[in-house]
């Protein structure tokens, strides 16, 4: 008996067909924006993570052609070797401002700045709690720890105060981790009912910043500031949750960055095997974030543009009853549908007709969806089309 020994993949690769979950890519041309073109055609976009719509900007493009031209390409090894710049300080500078946090740590993805933090805050002896609808990097981060890993129910503090009454006394240290803003379903965690059981059991939090960051709070700083002011930042009380967050959603670029104390910014830059063991993000990127956050801090109007937006597509898609629309609090609106295939469907529908907006599908969520993302550069014509739209479904 000779078969190769890469057969199952073949079928796996048939079984993933034949439940629908299937992915492909598809290429997008020209820079992004509220409408992007595809094979050809022109769609307006409600599929992105730009919400500042800043990825196109042309202040973003100007100063990543000016670290190009004076930096290179290729940051050409990880910070502590060659590729260190001042730029890359300079972001790290500003990711603080930005989120009234003592220091920050640049990552070259988001990804890879929750395997690091995740793995450099807990070990073997630890406990992780995390929130049943994390981030895969989230998850991942904990399993790459090798601490104890307990998955509480979606936002249930309830459960969580249970499985840290059950459990917390047999391990050494705890970490809670939550995204703030969730990115498949766009409802917001309860971060102060977290930090109050987070003090009452002696756990670290890890807040997971990636769709909230430039997207709520007064100066856009996150879920963080969103729920308690700047006092809740203070990073010099003991409790203050350790925050993370990516520069490639409403930042526009690349990256992922930590915020916190400057305690725990100096043990990850001497413990985190993904910063410590990885090419430094590049010139080109770290510019373009550094002008994204400027921008961010100086011009307002954008979140407010942004949260217009939302608030028009959300009343005009609640007055179609026959929508099932899940609770948000963000920028990421869902529209459930009962199983893969009426979501598809939907979503090509939609496509027909000039919207691009996928289906979000399990495994990646529980229940298919067609998930939108509003940007604070859509146009109150162009919300309305996709409502319009979605009336015809
Ligand atoms: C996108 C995302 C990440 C990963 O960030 P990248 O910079 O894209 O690697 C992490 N957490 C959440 C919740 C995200 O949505």
């Amino acid at each position: 008996m000779t078969s190769s020994p890469y057969a199952w993949i073949e079928q796996s690769l048939e079984t993933i067909h034949r439940a629908g979950w299937y992915r492909q890519t598809r290429a997008i041309s020209g820079r992004p924006g509220a409408t992007i073109e595809c094979d050809g055609r022109r769609y307006l976009n409600f599929a992105s993570n730009d919400y500042l719509g800043l990825a196109g900007d042309d202040r973003l493009i100007q100063a990543a052609i000016a670290a190009l031209q004076t930096y290179g390409t290729g940051s050409t090894g990880s910070r502590l070797l060659t590729g260190h710049r001042t730029l890359h300080r300079e972001l790290e500078i500003a990711i603080a401002s930005l989120k009234h946090t003592e220091d920050a740590i640049v990552f070259s993805s988001g990804y890879l700045a929750n395997l690091g933090a995740i793995a450099t805050l807990v070990g073997k002896r630890d406990l992780v709690l995390s929130d049943q609808y994390n981030h895969s990097s989230l998850r991942n981060g904990a399993i790459v720890s090798g601490a104890s890993v307990l998955e509480y129910d979606h936002c249930n503090v309830q459960d969580l105060k249970i499985k840290l009454s059950q459990q917390r006394t047999h391990f050494q240290h705890c970490l809670i981790l939550t995204d703030s803003i969730f990115s498949m379903d766009g409802d917001l965690c309860p971060l102060p009912e977290i930090l109050e059981l987070a003090a009452q059991f002696e756990c670290m939090v890890l807040v997971d910043e990636a769709h909230a960051t430039g997207v709520i709070g007064a100066t856009g700083a996150g879920c963080v500031e969103h729920f308690g002011g700047r006092s809740a930042l203070d990073t010099s009380r003991s409790s203050a949750p350790v925050q993370m967050g990516t520069l490639s959603k409403a930042i526009g670029s690349l990256g992922g960055y930590v915020a916190g104390s400057a305690t725990v910014i100096d043990f990850l830059r001497n413990r985190a095997p993904s910063w410590i063991y990885t090419t430094a993000l590049s010139p080109a990127d770290t510019a373009a974030a550094l002008e994204a956050i400027r921008i961010v801090q100086q011009e307002p109007q954008r979140r407010q543009q942004l949260w217009d937006a939302v608030t028009r597509l959300k009343t005009s898609l609640h007055h179609h009853a026959h929508l099932t629309v899940l609770p948000s609090q963000s920028p990421i609106l869902c529209v459930q549908f009962p199983e893969v295939k009426s979501a598809l469907a939907a979503s090509q529908a939609l496509q027909d007709q000039g919207i691009f907006a996928p289906a979000i599908r399990p495994p990646t969520v529980p229940t298919s969806r067609i998930r939108l993302t509003v940007m604070a550069t859509h146009s109150a014509q162009q919300i309305d089309r996709l409502a319009t739209a979605f009336g015809l479904l």
